[in-house]
């Protein structure tokens, strides 16, 4: 085996409010054979494309919850994907009531008309605790319903050449699911948006990932256009004793 190492890349690393320099949060999984794309705030075919990655090489897509900052991209995505001559199918996964949404979405764009359009096969997910999202010769992903506003999902990924995992937490209050899908992970990225409804503070995550074990913790959908982020870090410090880091745009984290 060549290399064992997947690399998690942050292509967006904002709240709902996008800032010159953060992008929505969204996250590419790249392996060997597979390319993983979680949520789809907005095309993403220009933010890949300015990391260096093909947009028709996303083998996997999943939508973690139908807010619009998380999935409003996926129309212009596959759209641009039949455009750009994509023959391969996509795989997309979500929760019933997300994906429910998606396809209610993709009639309006009236998708049935899109000639040749490559296949795309649509895997609905258990709402349960440390669901099967799929396997393949490398990856294991999991998900587990988290606590937000509406039903969403948090996901664990398993290299299993590395033997290393990463977790994310999505959009969430403090949970157990979380803690769970975090146990031993190399990472977790876990939102901080802040202590409102459905959501965590920096201290919050920084409590998770210590009850979890992770290896070391990346703050993410925070409000990058609020100054109070200067001291998210140390915030989650306070409750975390492994190294914390912001998640930026472009960031890549091998595992
Ligand atoms: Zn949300």
């Amino acid at each position: 085996m060549q290399n064992p190492s997947a690399e998690l890349v942050i292509l967006g690393s904002a709240s709902a409010i996008p800032t010159i320099d953060h992008e929505n949060t969204h996250l590419l999984v790249i392996g060997k054979a597979e390319s993983i794309l979680i949520d789809c705030p907005n095309n993403p075919v220009v933010p890949l494309q300015k990391q260096g990655y093909d947009p028709l090489k996303v083998t996997h897509l999943i939508l973690t919850h139908f807010h619009a900052d998380h999935v409003a991209g996926s129309a212009p995505f596959l759209m641009s994907s039949w455009l750009m001559g994509r023959k391969q199918p996509l795989h997309i996964y979500g929760l019933d009531e997300t994906l429910w949404r998606f396809e209610r979405m993709m009639e309006l764009f009236q998708w049935e008309t899109w000639t040749g359009l490559y296949p795309i096969q649509i895997h609905r997910l258990a709402p349960q605790r440390m669901t099967l999202v799929f396997q393949s010769e490398q990856f294991e992903v999991h998900s587990s319903p988290v606590h937000h506003l509406i039903p969403n999902i948090g996901l664990r990924i398993y290299n299993r050449w590395s033997g290393e995992s990463i977790a994310y937490s999505c959009d969430t209050e403090p949970c157990e699911e979380v803690v769970e899908l975090s146990r031993g992970v190399k990472a977790l990225i876990h939102e901080a948006v802040g202590e409102y409804l459905g959501h965590t503070s920096p201290q919050q995550a920084g409590e998770i990932a210590q009850r979890a074990g992770a290896k070391s913790l990346y703050l993410i959908h925070y409000p990058s256009e609020d100054g109070r982020i200067r001291d998210w870090e140390a915030l989650a410090r306070s409750c975390f004793g492994g190294p914390v880091g912001l998640a930026q745009d472009g960031l890549k984290i091998p595992f």
